[in-house]
């Protein structure tokens, strides 16, 4: 199979360390660039949220500054060498979430972001202006499309003693660390929304489709959602392979568990992917890889009608992450293969 334009669907953290990783594997395969197959990134934007009158874009952000090479890696999200003058200010005023700090660099990031959708750019075309200004103007070594436009944003019920209500997704997760159960989630806007024209024509023209181990509620889950993403994904010749989130029984870094209780998937490789399906029964896979510890669940997958492989799903550092993703490539191919 030629490989020419690779599409991965990713959420935040997880995403961005798997693209990196994509993004090395490829360096190394392909030495020359012209030879280099190209890789898009539709990314959940239901994470979004307007605080203190700008529009913040997490999972959009994580991805952006982890392939700048400006992540905090560390500590998981926004840039590296922050200060939190701003935040402190903006508290005092009683503006903003207290609990979700923005640092001094990554409020630069929202305020030129606002500032261009207010002079009505799309999203689409806001995210593609952020991103070329990295590694000196050269740009992003990926192509960064929003799911959608329009706002979605993810919301969570929860009952903190006084009955139901609907929080916004970043209030459950960061200042209640999704420890309060969460009764369903509600993607606010959702049916007034539609994939991007850029996006369903990037999956269109697609050889491969990677879904990154990124949660598969609120990330893949919500891209899923969105009017038209689903059917570009369906209507693809492209195989498709993910990579399961889910380690050993456990979310790795996050509550991704948390999420999948609340809509009675049970936190392990093998339900994830049944969960997704198997493509030749109308859902999403083709392929899917688990963890090596968790190599029994591999024909089982494999009874659901996903070829399914147990390779090192720890994304540790760019070299982890890179034959992780050398991993998800060579599935798909295999895939290729046997289909003729
Ligand atoms: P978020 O939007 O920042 O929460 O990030 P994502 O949705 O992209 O990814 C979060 C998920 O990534 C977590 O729920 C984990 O299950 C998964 N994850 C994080 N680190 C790793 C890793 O090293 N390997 C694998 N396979 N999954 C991981
Ligand atoms: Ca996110």
């Amino acid at each position: 199979m030629h490989m020419q334009n690779i599409v991965v669907l990713v959420g935040g953290v997880g995403g961005a360390r798997f693209t990196r990783g994509l993004v090395s594997e490829l360096e190394r395969r392909y030495p020359a660039a012209e030879d280099r197959p190209r890789v898009t990134a539709v990314v959940n934007t239901g994470d979004d949220s307007w605080i203190a009158g700008l529009r913040v874009t997490p999972d959009l952000d994580s991805m952006m500054y982890t392939l700048a090479g400006v992540s905090d890696d560390e500590r998981g999200w926004g840039l590296r060498d922050e200060s939190y003058r701003v935040s402190a200010e903006l508290e005092k005023y009683g503006v903003g979430w207290p609990w979700f700090t923005l640092g001094d660099l990554d409020i630069s990031t929202h305020i030129a972001r606002t500032s261009m959708l207010r002079d009505g750019m799309s999203l689409t075309s806001v995210v593609e202006k952020l991103t070329a200004r990295w590694h000196d103007g050269a740009g992003l070594p990926v192509r960064l499309l929003p799911m959608s436009d329009e706002h979605v944003e993810t919301h969570v019920e929860i009952d903190l003693g006084s009955g139901p209500e609907l929080v916004h997704f970043e209030e459950w997760w960061v200042k209640h660390r999704a420890g309060v159960p969460a009764r369903r989630f509600v993607q606010v806007g959702i049916t007034g929304a539609s994939a991007t024209w850029e996006a369903r024509d990037a999956l269109e023209q697609a050889d491969v489709v990677l879904i990154a181990p990124s949660n598969p509620v609120v990330s893949i889950g919500t891209m899923l959602a969105v009017p038209g993403l689903r059917a570009a994904l369906d209507a693809s010749a492209a195989p498709v392979v993910g990579v399961s989130p889910i380690i050993g029984g456990a979310a790795v870094r996050g509550y991704a568990d948390a999420c999948l209780t609340a809509i009675g998937v049970e936190t392990s490789a093998r339900a994830v992917a049944a969960h997704y399906g198997a493509r030749r029964d109308g859902g999403l896979l083709d392929g899917w890889l688990v963890g090596e510890e968790d190599a029994v669940a591999v024909p089982e997958v494999e009874a659901l009608g996903i070829r399914a492989r147990a390779v090192p799903l720890w994304m540790r550092d760019v070299a982890t992450s890179a034959a992780l993703a050398g991993d998800a490539l060579d599935l798909a191919q295999g895939v290729r293969d046997s289909a003729g």
